[in-house]
């Protein structure tokens, strides 16, 4: 059985810890694109983790954490990762990590910062980690396999060609230092010995895994709207974030993911450039940043000021149907309580015609929101485990926000822990 936990949105909607919670009944867990350009935050016995490559589960015994080939792999960044949890008493977990995932390479974060600050004030807000430079040598084929870093001859001709190649980009368009092809192999030499005893045919294991009934978790990373395809084109990241490649970066067959967990979180909030409707500024913005996620929207990975946001029925429609959500995990609700009345965006008006259709970027820059207003509940529903018990208006917005954007929230999380979540039957659930 395979279920996959993604995000609607902009990303940061909860993914880390709604993963680190289903993680307990699971026995594999799998990241199965982006890099360590974003991170997810868990709260756990252990205590608070920012991860950015390991998958969400690493804290458990019974798991195994596997990178799968859809991953930008920063070799160095992962072997940092796991000595910062081990370092706080996690047990060494068991990791694999795919011989056909790709290698974030040095220059691919060198040229991730000279093109921003070549492009300046018309940069992409780059978490400058390097996986725009990495997905493009990936699909122009020049990118370095695991697998290859087993082969003595194929590693210095392809250093020797690539090397070539971006030599003539550093000199002539950023005026940098070029690239040394014997330095290049002594990094990719160390990185052969970091990764050797971890590689694995991962799409073999997880072939055998499912025969033997076991179950697997797909990890996403960012949300629908950063999809290179569906998302916010070209503010977007550079490897789709949708369920349906986890089949893909994970190296299974599409039908065996049976469960797609999309998580929304309660309120809105993003990274980066790009159009954000609901977006909201000013003391209002700063209240809820402050008050958000769990100890304020910051970023994991670059500790940016997160865009803030009410929440966006539109975006999260087409974000849950685009993922092909079974279930939603509607997140981080408890942060509300603070507000008399809490505004929800529930269409865009777009010379002067409201749809509720998310549109192509264009369009999506002239929209503005159509708010309506709830009630708020105005008290801390952190700690309460049963939908009755929630205050009549939160159960409201709850169900509001559900009829809107037309698939079954079955989990709210109402704390940043792994015991903060309440299970609801949705009649909306096939
Ligand atoms: P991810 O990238 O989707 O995993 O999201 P992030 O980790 O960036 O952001 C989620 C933040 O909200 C983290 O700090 C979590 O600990 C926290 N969080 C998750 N669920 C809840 C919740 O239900 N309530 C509160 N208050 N915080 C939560």
């Amino acid at each position: 059985m395979v279920k996959a936990v993604v995000g609607a949105n902009w990303g940061d909607e909860g993914k880390g810890k709604i993963t680190d919670m289903l993680a307990e009944k699971a026995d594999i867990i799998v990241r199965f694109q982006g890099g360590a350009n974003a991170g997810h935050t868990i709260v756990n016995n252990y205590g608070k983790f920012a991860l950015h490559t390991l998958p969400s589960g690493v804290f458990y015994n019974h798991t195994t954490s596997v990178i799968g080939n859809g991953v930008a792999l920063n070799i160095p960044v992962l072997f940092e990762e796991i000595r910062s949890i081990t370092d706080q008493g996690v047990p060494m977990p068991k990791i694999l990590v795919s011989d056909r995932a790709q290698i974030v390479m040095p220059y691919h974060i060198l040229f991730d910062q000279y093109e921003e600050e070549r492009l300046g004030g018309r940069s992409f807000g780059s978490t400058k980690s390097g996986i725009a430079p990495f997905y493009s040598d990936k699909y122009a084929k020049i990118g370095f396999q695991v697998s290859e870093l087993f082969d003595e001859e194929r590693l210095r001709d392809k250093a020797v060609h690539v090397a070539e190649q971006k030599n003539v980009l550093l000199e002539h368009l950023y005026h940098r230092p070029a690239i040394d092809v014997e330095e290049l192999l002594d990094t990719l030499r160390t990185y052969r010995e970091m990764v050797a005893p971890y590689v694995c045919d991962v799409s073999l294991f997880l072939d055998q895994a499912l025969r033997d009934g076991k179950t697997v978790l797909l990890e996403g990373q960012l949300g629908t709207l950063k999809d290179p395809d569906h998302g916010i084109y070209p503010m977007v990241t550079s490897s789709s974030t949708l369920a349906a490649y986890g089949a893909i970066g994970a190296g299974i067959a599409p039908y065996e993911i049976r469960q797609i967990i999309t998580v929304c979180k309660a309120y809105s909030s993003a990274v980066g450039a790009g159009a954000f409707v609901s977006e909201i500024f000013g003391d209002e913005a700063d209240e809820l940043r402050r008050r958000g996620g769990d100890g304020g929207e910051f970023g994991a990975t670059t500790g940016r000021p997160r865009r803030m946001g009410w929440f966006d029925c539109v975006a999260s429609r087409y974000g849950c149907r685009l993922q092909g959500t079974t279930d939603v995990a509607f997140t981080v609700l408890d942060v509300l309580g603070y507000l008399d009345e809490i505004p929800v965006c529930t269409g865009y008006e777009i010379d002067g015609t409201v749809t509720t259709d998310f549109p192509v970027t264009g369009k999506l820059e002239k929209a503005r929101p159509v708010l309506e207003k709830l009630p708020g509940w105005k008290c801390d529903i952190r700690g309460i485990r049963n939908y009755g018990e929630l205050p009549e208006n939160c159960r409201k917005y709850i169900e509001f926000i559900e009829e809107r954007i037309g698939y079954p929230i079955t989990m709210v999380s109402n704390g940043p822990g792994r015991e903060d979540i309440i299970y609801r039957e949705s009649a909306l659930k096939k």
